[in-house]
């Protein structure tokens, strides 16, 4: 863990990770979003999913849409 090293899978320390997009369900409360074309490192050893920096930052930006949403009393078929 000294090493700088973002491309082992974090569940099982596996090397063989690959990054594509892929639609990753964040949990907000009781409520689900399923976030479509995150950039993912996904593990091929175990299947663990972990959304890229590229990845997060869509992700922030599609909770904040969301919440904003929610603002505007406007949550219908989402
Ligand atoms: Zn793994």
């Amino acid at each position: 863990m000294t090493k700088k090293s973002g491309k082992l899978c974090e569940a099982c320390g596996g090397q063989n990770t690959k990054i594509h997009l892929t639609t990753y369900p964040v949990k907000m409360g009781e409520k689900q979003i399923n976030v479509g074309r995150v950039s993912a490192r996904e593990c091929m050893d175990c299947y663990a999913i972990k959304p890229t920096k590229a990845g997060q930052e869509k992700i922030e930006r599609c909770m904040m849409t969301f919440m904003s949403l929610l603002d505007d009393d406007n949550f219908g078929s989402v």
